[in-house]
């Protein structure tokens, strides 16, 4: 998040100029509502398994769940599902794959020589590279369920392959092969390799388990396709068939994409789909014409999402630019990750992790202004719409330790003395309930974890016992002095201003001084603007340090 990014702007809070709406999730409620659907509403989001479930899959669970969350306020019955499209053929050897915690590993860590083995086969087909799902497809499921779970979003894991092999897409595939003519005159408007033999159904090779793109014949009275198995391409990459002809039931194979998505909405009978934009140009204009054309059902409330970028990169699975759920969950608490998505979805964002701390203060900032505590009608409207599905409890009295600050809680695991610093910053009183005090600091590890992981200006821990400290006698005068001048009460800027004067009166170079300072409190010769972090240290403690006395 750049610091133009918060929430400050009509346009980030998805309202259009003259809409009622402060929240866009309310806003494609509305319109699904106009449709009358039957209950339960069904939402739908969907991903093919690929080298990690990594957060921008998250805008596939998390956009369709606000609107889900909005419907449910309204009284609807919904249900949430996401489809994991593991029919797919693995077209291509990731480089990166998430462990069952959500651990970012390399090839080198798995079997990749059963993945090479098994190019072109549907993911539920081939082995969990880890050995302990059931196949690689049950793997990146049970990751992103579990994912799901962590941010509280209740979602139905619907497998594309377990479709097709109950015979629930049967009767749409049957259908399509019925009208072979019409499937090609629409999906040839938006794809030109389309030609008189072209079938729209991939065919499982029962010879050495690829799926086929080569279809000889149609049998539609056998319910079987005859098939070739011939090579297929994948990016710039030939995947070899193995020349197999064979015959295959309807149950035993896919429908390529572009069928197979407006066969998803049919079965399970979708009212509404967020997608990214590459669908919008893409598979989403040829998908509502083959739902309406070819099916002859109504496609359900379209959205389209922006990516958002990492660190100023395309999110990117293969090339490693990924960051998962429970890894971003060790940095922010799981509303922060909820705040990020209730985001207007239309505009592009970045995540930067190096600037955390701005977005947890936008976030922190959302949360005052729901309580009325902000002077901004924009967030205000914003906050008092999305507020309630962001949080697990609205409860006046929590209270938020700013991020930064949090961090610097961080460089000591003494919580009496977390909470002590909390208190002279004023974030705790006498009144601040335990559980706000417990929640609270619940911030400090994840800031915590964050300077560790970004290696930034709050990196450092407060040595709990006094270093080994060589320091000369002008110094040890000076730090006498700085110690009677904390002793006597100064906030952290009035003790930063103190070290340079007190440098100066003892005729020590003013660099010395501080890195005696760092020395004591961090046993290394740098660290944080050291008078203001001292201000927000116990005084006795800080007292005692610069006199070495423990
Ligand atoms: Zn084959």
């Amino acid at each position: 998040m750049n610091d133009t990014d918060g929430p400050r702007s009509e346009s980030e809070t998805g309202s259009e100029a003259g809409s009622q709406h402060d929240f866009w999730a309310a806003a494609v409620a509305d319109e699904i509502e106009t449709r009358n659907p039957e209950e339960p509403i069904v939402i739908k989001g969907g991903v093919s398994p690929s080298g990690v479930a990594h957060l921008g899959n998250f805008n596939e669970i998390m956009r369709g769940y606000f609107v889900a969350e909005v419907l449910r306020s309204r009284g609807h019955e919904v249900r949430q599902v996401f489809t994991s499209d593991d029919r797919d053929p693995l077209r291509k050897l990731p480089r990166k794959l998430a462990d069952a915690e959500g651990t970012i590993v390399g090839l080198g860590d798995v079997d990749a020589g059963a993945l090479g083995r098994n190019l072109g086969t549907p993911y539920t087909d081939i082995p969990d590279p880890f050995g302990e799902s059931e196949s690689y497809a049950a793997h990146f499921a049970s990751l992103l369920k579990a994912d799901a779970d962590r941010l509280g979003v209740p979602v139905e894991m619907v497998s594309n392959t377990e479709l097709y092999e109950d015979g629930t897409f049967e009767p749409v595939v049957e259908h399509v092969l019925e009208r072979v003519a019409t499937a090609r005159e629409v999906l040839g408007k938006y794809q030109s390799k389309v030609d008189g033999d072209y079938v729209p159904f991939n065919p499982i090779c029962s010879n050495c388990g690829k799926i086929t793109e080569t279809v000889t014949g149609v049998d539609l009275d056998a319910g079987t396709v005859d098939y070739v198995c011939t090579d297929m391409t994948a990016g710039g990459d030939t995947i070899e068939g193995c020349g197999f002809e064979g015959t295959a039931t309807f149950r035993e194979g896919k429908l390529p994409w572009r069928f197979e998505w407006p066969a998803q909405w049919q079965v399970l009978g979708v009212d509404f789909e967020p997608f990214g934009k590459d669908h919008a140009e893409g598979s989403w204009p040829s998908g509502r014409d083959i739902a309406e054309n070819v099916l002859g059902i109504e496609p359900p409330v379209p959205m389209t999402y922006e990516w958002f970028t990492l660190n100023g990169e395309a999110l990117s699975s293969s090339s490693g630019n990924v960051v998962t759920v429970p890894e971003i969950l060790e940095l922010l608490e799981p509303a922060v990750l909820r705040y990020f998505f209730a985001l207007n979805p239309r505009r592009a964002r970045d995540l930067d992790l190096s600037r955390l701390d701005q977005l947890v203060d936008d976030f922190d900032r959302f949360e005052r202004a729901y309580f009325g505590d902000v002077d901004d009608e924009s967030i205000t409207a914003f906050a008092k719409r999305a507020y309630p599905y962001v949080v697990d409890d609205v409860r006046a009295e929590r209270i938020r330790l700013p991020y930064t600050f949090a961090a610097v809680l961080g460089m000591t695991d003494d919580r009496e003395l977390r909470i002590e610093m909390a208190r002279n910053e004023g974030y705790v009183d006498d009144d601040t309930p335990e559980w706000a005090v417990e929640a609270a600091l619940n911030r400090v590890d994840r800031a915590r974890a964050w300077a560790e992981r970004m290696d930034n200006a709050y990196n450092y821990r407060i040595q709990e016992t006094l270093p080994e400290v060589d320091v000369d006698d002008d110094v040890v005068a000076a730090l006498e002095d700085l110690a009677a001048f904390v002793a006597a009460g100064h906030d952290g800027e009035a003790i930063q201003g103190e070290m340079y004067e007190t440098a100066r009166r003892h005729g020590i170079e003013v660099g010395d001084f501080f890195e005696a300072g760092y020395l004591l409190f961090f046993d290394q010769p740098q660290g944080p603007r050291l008078g203001e972090f001292l201000g927000e240290l116990d005084t006795e403690f800080v007292v005692r340090r610069l006199r070495r006395e423990g």
